[in-house]
């Protein structure tokens, strides 16, 4: 024990002599790094702040040497605990290394890991280009954050995930050797694709310092529509005939009926006014004003077939509107009790509707608040638990619902995690998605490329229950702040 702590100081001593004042240990810094949107609270020995990329293998090299755990962290909005220092160590802070330089030639983002994800769309768009990838969290998250979690959101349904606008990432092993995968080209076939590795493995096998994105042109409009379905059936069956019918929406958003009562009672307004709560699908389609208008008839006609109400806006003050419901969703569920489990699933298309009648039973069986809406173009479905933690039978309730809910979602083909990864709160999951061939393989890469397993301790592999913990009651930065364009909370 005193081996320990003697070698803990000695590594701080060196920390600090080698990165001087980059490096933090007063009290506040050290409570802002101790956990992030899961807000479960482990506390670091030190932050450290890099205002070059070279730091940051400086700070890895002296953490391999004195065997001191390091957790990277963008803006710390991680559902899943995942820039929690579970194993205290040092916090790698990244949200200083945020430049952006729009290469308009090329159609290119190269981009520092800290840079926030609406900034980097606002400074694309000024050239007229367009970076996709838009979580719910985009006004506050980093791309260094999305990329460790191949983050997904609303438009994915049409343009794809982070994962699809990387071409290159620049960064550290663990070990603290520089690395680059990829480069800042259309197409790289040459040697193992380790940037598709790195991609989603939650900063575990390495830390990037740069990314390089690809960019596409800006849509030139879009126009918005919200409607209410007689049965989670009949919208559920949008995805595969809108697709049949051509029709490529850019968000395809399902609420169920449960959810939307919840709004409404919220709310204190009806959706649709007059008309009780049914399951709603937002729909929006992008592109130039005449694909809209082309596949805005086929939409409206399929709408009139299969849903009991329907109505669009196609200017942005109209369709705000229309996204209060979205909006809304979670706030609302918050409202009903102290504590949200909140995942992120996601099946094929087809078992979508299998997935929310399992849903449906949950709630009648176990008496329990469960609301589910999300990104069904994708089949991503986020499931939210809401239970009063210190009601010992409520939790208990609720998190054998969970268990079962996670092995159907495995029985129909399913993952249990389709945006926000791993980290702590899946791990109790984790494993039923993998044979032990599966499971080891992962294991010996991780061992491979972090030998001194320094990188991101405790997550993915090791199970820790976030239903026994005690959460912070502090609220984050974003959840304060109500500026527009407001995030969709998942
Ligand atoms: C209101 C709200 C809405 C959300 N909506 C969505 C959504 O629609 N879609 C979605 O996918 N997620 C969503 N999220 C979850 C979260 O925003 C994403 O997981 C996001 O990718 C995390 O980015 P971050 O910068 O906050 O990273 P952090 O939370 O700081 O870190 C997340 C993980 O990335 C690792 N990491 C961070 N930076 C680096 C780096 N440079 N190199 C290596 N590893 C790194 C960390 O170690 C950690 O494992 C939402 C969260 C909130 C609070």
């Amino acid at each position: 024990m005193s081996g320990t702590v003697y070698s803990k100081s000695n590594a701080l001593k060196a920390l600090k002599s080698r990165l001087g004042s980059v490096v933090h240990v007063d009290s506040e810094s050290i409570r802002i790094a101790s956990y992030d949107g899961l807000k479960v609270f482990f506390s670091p020995s030190a932050v450290v702040c890099p205002d070059h990329s070279q730091q940051v293998g400086e700070v890895l090299e002296l953490a391999n040497e004195f065997g001191v755990p390091i957790t990277t962290k963008g803006a710390g909005s991680s559902l899943t605990g995942g820039a929690t220092p579970i194993k205290g160590g040092w916090v790698l802070d990244l949200s200083k290394l945020n430049s952006i330089d729009i290469d308009g030639d090329n159609q290119v983002a190269r981009c520092g890991p800290g840079a926030i994800i609406a900034d980097i769309q606002r400074d694309a768009a000024e050239q007229d280009l367009f970076y996709p990838p838009d979580p719910s969290s985009k006004m506050f998250c980093t791309i260094g954050g999305n990329i460790a979690c191949n983050a997904g959101g609303l438009r994915c349904v049409k343009y794809g995930v982070t994962r699809d606008y990387i071409l290159s990432l620049s960064g550290y092993l663990p070990t603290g050797e520089s690395v680059q995968w990829g480069r800042a080209t259309r197409k790289f076939a040459t040697g193992y694709n380790i940037r598709d590795l790195w991609i989603g493995s939650e900063g575990t096998l390495g830390v990037v310092t740069e990314a390089v994105l690809r960019l596409i042109g800006k849509p030139l409009a879009q126009k918005t529509f919200l409607a209410a379905f007689n049965s989670d059936r009949d919208a559920l069956k949008a995805p595969i005939e809108l697709s049949r019918l051509g029709i490529r929406p850019s968000i395809l958003e399902f609420l169920d009926q449960w959810t939307v009562e919840c709004v409404q009672s919220f709310t204190g307004k009806e959706v649709f006014p007059g008309i009780p709560p049914h399951p709603i699908l937002l729909i929006e389609l992008d592109g130039d004003p005449a694909q809209i208008e082309k596949e805005s008839q086929g939409l409206q006609k399929w709408l009139d077939q299969t849903a009991l109400f329907s109505e669009y806006a196609d200017n942005e003050a109209d369709a705000e509107g229309l996204w209060e419901v979205r909006r809304k969703g979670s706030p609302a569920m918050k409202k009903l009790a102290n504590t949200k489990l909140n995942e992120d699933v996601v099946v094929p298309l087809v078992e979508q509707i299998n997935l929310v009648s399992f849903v449906e039973e949950l709630r009648q069986q176990f008496k329990l608040k469960v609301g589910v809406f999300g990104h069904c173009g994708d089949g991503n479905l986020h499931v939210n638990f809401m239970y009063n933690h210190e009601d010992e039978d409520e939790s208990a309730r609720a998190v054998r619902a969970l268990k079962l809910l996670m092995q159907k979602v495995n029985e129909l083909g399913g993952a249990i995690s389709g945006e926000h990864g791993i980290g702590l709160a899946k791990t109790p999951f984790t494993k039923m998605q993998f044979n032990q061939a599966e499971w080891q393989a992962m294991q010996s890469i991780k061992r491979t490329l972090d030998p001194n397993g320094i990188l991101n301790p405790g997550k993915i592999f090791d199970i820790f229950n976030p239903w026994e913990q005690n959460k912070v009651s502090d609220f984050l930065p974003w959840e304060y702040s109500h500026d527009e364009p407001k995030p969709v909370e998942t």
